[in-house]
Formats: structure tokens, sequence, C-alpha cells
């Protein structure tokens, strides 16, 4: 059986895979936001130090054109009065309105502050003061003459970091040094730059702690970092993650809604699928009136068993079943009957079997078993006895007891490996010798059943080429008078086979004529004699000719019109033909083979009951079909004077016949004691050995010749009344 699982284990790693991805591409977005935050971050640094470069630039130039313009300086290198010159010039008010300067100093190169001067636009008190060591740092640079030019460097007050610049000049022989300290910000500046309006300049011991901002390390010159240039943190793309994340988780939580939707959906119609499959295969490997396995599946199991015998295991046994007088239960009760008894027998048959065993429905009223774990054939003589058994039990039909039973074939495989033909050749076998030995009986299949089988294979064979071409081949009918009581007359014939085997010489009707009942070949053959037996009749219409059906015949859609039609092709009066029957024919109670006896009646023809007495042949049925005759079974006859009873029952139907106005006729007569016996007790007709043999048509019309002669002969020599 297929498990609907197996396409649902793909779920999982499907879903796995979703949930992969959605991490792979929340990592990825969160990666790519980074990234950019990071980007912003350095680019928002770059720009920062730009700026301070830039100012520091700027700072440097102006106070180049300061101090190298002949107008603004000229004064300070003469005058001794620096700071009347300066305040006249307004040197620092430039100064102060071009970078913000926050103090403007004039020292000699030992460092003495000669002129000090706020400016007016200072945001910051005068720091100058705190510069010492800065200054002194710087004033040593112009003293190794590195440099003519502005030398400027950034340096930190206090938790601020400003800028100091700080250029050399002459006032006669003397040096001079302006020194300027301005801040680092610059308002102007960075009001463009988006949220750079919070930016502070900071000393901050711990500025990784600050979380809120994002920092840029301030240098010196020499590189050592002085202080953290700071601004509120700028991260486009978190606050981009941030204004869609919802959606995001929205959007998520839908596909993942899908997903499960569609794979519970995909679940569901797998299973579908799966059941639909499960069903359809069930179907065409099981009978659906009895759910039992049917020949496809039985086929597959026997091969199974055979495989697993090979592998090791142990034997298995075949049985087949075929329920006895089914068909008689179909007939009187109905179809839906027959089913519902069908149905009882299949569960009592599987009630009796293990799991592993394989029960089935071979069709009609068939069955099977594959039993398996086999050791001996007593285990599987138990299940066939105990199948037997269940079968023989009454059947509950629309409230009546139905009695059935069953008839079984058994093959085992148990110490040779067989084929799955073989076994069930073997079973048939089997099962047909059962049937054969009375019905309601197991049989065990045995060698020399199949030799028995060969045997007939090998007769059907030869019969039927012997019908083809009855006189090359043997085949003819001879005729058994039926005489008077007196022995003097001829009342009649009895139309008799006789076949002589191609190999085996002479053999008996009694042999010959079941295998063309059981082929089917009886139809022909029934022909045969009927044909050669009308041509004899028409020699002597005054003689009766009796011709030997059986039930098969009987049995034939259109006996009764055929017979007929036949008897007039060769112009016979159908009251001459008398058709001798088995009891057993009438025991049987079929309806078509009544109506068939009913036309031929009708038709003229004369009915005799041959064998009487073997059966079980009623009052009624002798009346119901309108029996003419009957024949005395040769087997009482042989017995008269031998056992007492026989001559009772011989009486008993002598009488029974004059009671029904029948004639008796009396078979196998070889004695003349048999023949006195017969004739005291009033039998009308003897028939055996001891009057004729059966003949040819030859022997036949030399026999008439001189029976007819004796007769003459007789009426010469009675003596003459005299007048
Ligand atoms: P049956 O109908 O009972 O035929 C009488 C049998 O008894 C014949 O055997 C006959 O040869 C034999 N018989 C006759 N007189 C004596 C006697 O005094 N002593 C002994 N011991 N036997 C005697 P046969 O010809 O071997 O036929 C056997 C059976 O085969 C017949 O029994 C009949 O049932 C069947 N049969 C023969 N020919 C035909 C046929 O053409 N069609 C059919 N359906 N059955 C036939
Ligand atoms: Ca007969
Ligand atoms: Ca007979």
């Amino acid at each position: 059986m297929s498990k609907p699982t197996n396409s649902i284990s793909l779920v999982k790693p499907f879903l796995a895979l979703i949930v992969l991805s959605v991490v792979m591409l929340v990592a990825a977005v969160g990666m790519v936001s980074y990234r950019s935050n990071d980007l912003v971050r350095s680019t928002f640094s770059d720009y920062m130090l730009d700026r301070i470069e830039l100012r520091e630039e700027a700072i440097s130039k102006l106070l180049n054109d300061i101090v190298d313009s002949p107008d603004s300086f000229a004064a300070l290198h003469t005058s001794k009065e620096d700071a009347d010159a300066l305040r006249r010039m307004e040197i620092s008010k430039r100064l102060a309105d071009s970078f913000s300067a926050n103090e403007v100093v004039i020292i000699s190169p030992k460092g003495d502050i000669l002129y000090s001067e706020l400016t007016s636009s200072a945001t910051m008190p005068p720091q100058f003061a705190f510069l010492e060591e800065d200054v002194a740092r710087l004033l040593a640079i112009f003293s190794t003459g590195v440099s003519d030019s502005v030398v400027i460097d950034r340096v930190a007050v206090g938790d601020a970091v400003i800028f100091l610049a700080m250029k050399h000049f002459m006032v006669g022989d003397d040096a001079r040094f302006v020194v300027v300290t301005a801040p680092l910000q610059d308002h102007s500046q960075t009001a463009t730059l988006s949220g750079a309006d919070e930016v502070v300049t900071a000393l901050y011991e711990n500025v990784e702690r600050m979380s809120d901002l994002q920092f840029v390390g301030i240098k010196n010159r020499v590189g050592t970092t002085i202080g953290w240039y700071g601004w509120q943190k700028f991260q486009p793309a978190s606050q981009t993650l941030r204004e869609y994340a919802p959606l995001a988780v929205i959007m998520l939580g839908l596909i993942l809604a899908v997903t499960f939707l569609f794979f519970r959906k995909y679940r569901e119609f797998k299973q579908a699928v799966s059941q639909q499959q499960e069903n359809a295969e069930f179907r065409a490997l099981h009978d659906p009136l009895t759910g039992l396995a049917n020949r496809s599946l039985l086929i597959p199991r026997i091969e199974l068993a055979i495989e697993q015998y090979k592998r090791g295991s142990k034997g298995f046994a075949v049985h087949m079943i075929d329920l006895d007088r089914f068909k008689q239960v179909n007939d009187s009760f109905g179809h839906p009957s027959g089913d519902q008894l069908i149905v009882q027998a299949a569960k009592r048959l599987e009630e009796i079997c293990r799991k592993t065993d394989t029960v089935a429905r071979l069709g009609g009223d068939e069955f099977a078993i594959v039993q398996t774990d086999v050791s001996s054939p007593a285990s599987a003589s138990r299940l066939s006895r105990r199948a037997v058994e269940q079968l023989s039990n009454a059947f509950k039909i629309e409230d009546a007891d139905v009695f059935v039973s069953g008839s079984i074939g058994v093959a085992v495989c148990l110490n040779q490996v067989t084929t799955r033909e073989e076994i069930l050749r073997q079973a048939d076998i089997a099962l047909y010798r059962a049937k054969a030995n009375g019905r309601n009986r197991v049989c065990f299949f045995e060698e020399e059943m199949d030799r028995e089988i060969k045997h007939r294979r090998e007769n059907e064979t030869s019969l039927r080429l012997a019908l083809s071409q009855p006189d090359k081949h043997g085949l003819r009918v001879v005729y058994q008078p039926q005489f008077s009581a007196n022995g003097r007359h001829i009342r009649g014939l009895e139309a008799l086979t006789r076949w002589t085997h191609p190999s085996k010489g002479p053999m008996s009707p009694a042999e010959f004529i079941p295998i063309a009942e059981e082929t089917g070949l009886i139809v022909q053959l029934g022909e045969f004699v009927a044909r050669q037996a009308f041509s004899v009749a028409e020699r002597w219409p005054e003689i009766t000719m009796a011709i030997n059906v059986s039930a098969y015949e009987l049995h034939q859609k259109d006996f009764a019109k055929n017979f007929a039609k036949l008897a007039t092709e060769y112009n016979i009066r159908p009251d001459q033909i008398e058709l001798e029957i088995t009891e057993t024919v009438l025991l049987e109670d079929s309806a078509h083979v009544a109506r068939t006896i009913k036309s031929l009646k009708t038709a003229g023809f004369k009915i005799a009951l041959d064998d009487f007495g073997t059966g079980y042949s009623s009052l009624s049925y002798l009346r119901r079909h309108q029996v003419d005759k009957l024949k005395i079974d040769q087997s009482f006859v042989s017995s008269i004077g031998v056992r007492d009873d026989a001559n009772a029952v011989v009486q008993a139907i002598i009488q029974l016949g004059e009671a029904l106005g029948l004639s008796v006729t009396a078979e196998g007569v070889e004695t003349e004691a048999q023949r006195d016996a017969l004739r005291e007790q009033g039998c009308a007709y003897l028939q055996g050995y001891l009057f004729s043999r059966p003949l040819d048509t030859q022997d036949l019309a030399k026999l008439m010749q001189v029976l007819r002669d004796k007769r003459a002969k007789a009426q010469r020599q009675k003596p003459r009344r005299i007048a």
C-alpha cells in the first residue's frame, strides 16, 4: 500500500526553506542598513573633518593676509604703541568678523603678552592664558625656522577644542607674534548640514557609551587625539527600516500564512488523491461482493509464497474451494439470496484463516485460500477440513436454513519448488477429484491423479477424432434386442455405442461415456448414435428402438426440438423411439430437464427409466414425468435366487409397473433361472446375454430372419382344426 505521508514529508523541508529565506532576507536587509548607516556615518565624519580643515585653511589665509598686508600691518612695524595701532586699524574686528576669533594676542618671542583683545563676537571667555604650553610649542616651530607662514594647531581647553593660529612679524628689529584663538564650531557652516545643528564639540572620556551620538576624533598636529567631534546619530537606513518594519512584518506574516494554507490544502489534496488511488487499487484487486481478494491478487500472493519458500520460509498450500449445489440455491431462492450465501461463506472462510493467509473469490461459487507457514500436509488438511465443516453448517437466508456444502482440492508446496501454474493446476485436479468422489470433502493432489488427467485428455483427443470419422476410428453402434417374455418375439432394440480405441483396443462405454459427458462431446456422440439408430429403426418399423440419453444432453437448450427434427429427417414415427434416461436425471429436479421431457412426450416419444431401483425414484417422479417404461437394473436381476431381498425388489418393481400401467423390462438376464423367475413374476420384456448379445446390423438381420423362420415353421406344424 502506498504511503501518503511520503509527499507530505516534503512540507517540512519546504517550510524550513521558507523560514531560512526569511531569516536570510532579514539578515541581508539588516546588513545593508548597517552598511548604509556606516557609510552615512563615515561620509559625515569625513565631511566634518574636511570642514575643520577648511576652516583652518581659512584662518591661516586670513591671518597671512592681514599680517602681510602693507595697509593693515604697516603701523605695527614701526609703532611702539601696538595696541592703539591695532585698535585703529580694527584688526581684531576683521578677524572676529571673518572667523569668529575669540581672542587676538600679540606676544614677544619669549611669550610675553604685549597686547590682548577679546573680540566682540566671542562666544567664549578668553582662553589664551591657559595655553602657555601650546603657545610655547608653536613658538618653537618658528625659532627652528621651519615656518615663515601661519602655524596652526588644534588644542584642548577644558572640555572644548579650539584653533590656535600664530603668525610671525617684525616691529623694527623686534620680532613679534600675532596669536589668534578661534572656536572649532562654525554655526554658519554647520547649519547647512542636515542634523548637524546638533553638533557639539566635546572632550568626552568614554564617548562610545553615548549611544545617541556619533563621533569623530580630532587630532592635533602630532596626531594625538585631543577631543571628539560628536553629533546626533543620523542613520537613514535604520530610520527607513523602522518606518517600514510594521508593513514588512505584516507582509511576512501574510507570506507565512499563505504558505501554511497552501501546504495544508496541498496535504489535503494529496491525501484525497492517494485515498482515491488506494480505492482504485483495492477495487482492481478485490471482489466487490465479498471484499475478498480476486484472482488478480491471488496470483501475486502465490508467487510471493513461492518466493518466500525459495528463500527458506516454510511451505504453503493452495486450497481450491467449490460450493456444492450452489446453483440450486440460486435457481430456487434467486440471485440476491445466492449473493447473501456467498458473502456468508466468504466470512466463514476468512474466520478460519490467519492474517497471513489469502482468501480469494475466483468468481461464482469458487474460492481459494493460499495458506502460508505450512510445515506438513496435516496442517493444510486441518484448515481444509475446518473449511468443509464450516460450509456444511446451515446458512441463514431469508429466515430459512439453507444447506450447501463445499468440495476442496488441496495442493501443497513442501519439499520441492513449484510454479504458480503447476500448483494451481494440481489444486484444480484435486478439486475435480473431490467433486467426483461425491462432494462435501477434501482431496489432496496426488501424482496418480495427474496421470489419470493425462489419460483423460488423451482419450478426449482420440474420441474427438473418432467422432469426426467414426468408420475409420472404430466408432459404431450395436443393438441389443428386448424379447417378449416367452422369448419368441423381439419387441424392441437398444442402441449401444462401441468404440475401439486406436491404442487401447475396445473400450467400455462405462469408461468413455463419462469422458464424452465431461467434455461435451456427448452431444455429437448422441447425434451419431441417434442417426445410426434411426436408420436401423426405419428397416423394422414394428420394433421399438431404445436410445440412451445422458443428463448432459437433456440439459442442452434445444435437445427435444433437434431430436424431433432428426426423427423427421429419417421419416421415423416418434412412438417407435424410446429414450432411456436414468433415475438420477430426475432426482436433479431441474426445471429445464422437466420441460425437455415434456416436449419429447408431447412430440410422441416414449420415455424409459433406466437402471431402475438403484436411485431414489419416488412415485411422484414417475407420475410427474409420465414415464412409459421401467428397466429393472441388472444388479437386481443377477441377484435373483442369490439374495432373497433381490426377488422382493424385482417383484415390487413389477407390481409398481402394473399399478401405474407401465411396461417393465428386465436387463442383464443371463440364466434360465433368472428368466423363469422373471416370467413367473409377470415381467413382460426380457433383455440379456441369455437371449442375445448386442449385435451389429448384419447379425441383427440374421437373427430377425432366424426368428421369422422359426415362427413360420411353428405355424406350419400347428395341428389343423378339423372343420
Ligand atoms: P445400460 O443402458 O444399462 O446398457 C446395458 C448394458 O448392459 C450394456 O453395456 C450392455 O452391453 C450390458 N448388457 C446387456 N445384457 C447383459 C447381460 O446379460 N449381462 C451383462 N453383464 N451385461 C449386459 P454397455 O454397452 O457396456 O453400456 C454401458 C452403459 O453405457 C449403458 O448402460 C449406458 O448407460 C451407456 N451407454 C451405452 N451406449 C450409450 C449411448 O449411445 N449413449 C449414452 N448416453 N449412453 C450409452
Ligand atoms: Ca440403457
Ligand atoms: Ca441399464
